[in-house]
């Protein structure tokens, strides 16, 4: 019940604070147990986001809603991602694309992640990188190409990121005009990342809680 309260406040100040209707506000979960998620759906939340297979396979088994993978991936986790996700924010290069395309068992939105200093610690493809990677998405039949997925370096100044980071997307939008939506924003810096244009946020411990992992 105390549960149930705190996630209820936390929820109503993350929405409070998105000037914009339009925005869909994904609610990480990642580390926190199916109980939180199943409150958070009975709060009204449909979209949620994890970073790992597992515990995503598990969270998505016992609570309905439209879920998002935005975790780091490896090759041989990508059928099992594309069975549980129906959303994958975190592609970055041309065999995890193909792969998925080939053992997706239904059809699927996905994110194209973009770096925009080519670190690859955080992962992401650089802006030059990112039409070969929608070509493909592009040809096959089980993918579509909902639009481009960032995470600012840490040190870089969240307005700068941002507007460079809506900039690129604009340029893509030119070539590739399906690709329509931008995740970026976190619970850190998503008021910004609105006003910079994003259509996605991804907000994990303002809700949740601070984690002590990921
Ligand atoms: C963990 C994570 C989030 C959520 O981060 P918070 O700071 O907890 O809101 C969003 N996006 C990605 C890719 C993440 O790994």
């Amino acid at each position: 019940m105390r549960r149930r309260g705190e996630l209820a406040t936390n929820l109503e100040a993350v929405k409070a604070r998105i000037k914009n209707p339009e925005v869909t506000l994904i609610v990480v979960t990642k580390t926190y147990p199916v109980s939180d998620v199943q409150i958070l759906h009975e709060l009204g939340v449909r979209d949620f986001g994890e970073n790992r297979n597992e515990e995503g396979l598990e969270k998505s088994a016992a609570v309905e809603g439209r879920w998002h993978y935005q975790g780091e991936i490896q090759s041989r986790k990508l059928r099992d991602i594309g069975a549980w996700a129906d959303v994958v924010h975190s592609l970055d290069n041309a065999s995890h694309i193909s792969k998925l395309a080939n053992v997706a068992s239904k059809s699927l939105d996905i994110f194209l992640q973009l770096s925009l200093d080519g670190d690859p610690a955080r992962g992401g493809a650089v802006e030059s990188e990112l039409p070969a990677l929608a070509d493909i998405a592009l040809a096959s039949a089980n993918l579509h190409l909902a639009g481009l997925m960032c995470v600012p370096p840490v040190a870089a100044d969240p307005r700068t990121a941002f507007t460079e980071i809506a900039a690129i997307h604009q340029r893509f939008i030119s070539k590739y005009p399906e690709a329509k939506s931008l995740s970026a924003g976190m619970s850190g810096d998503f008021e910004i990342a609105i006003d910079c244009g994003a259509t996605h946020i991804r907000v994990g411990s303002s809700i949740l809680g601070s984690r002590t992992v990921r």
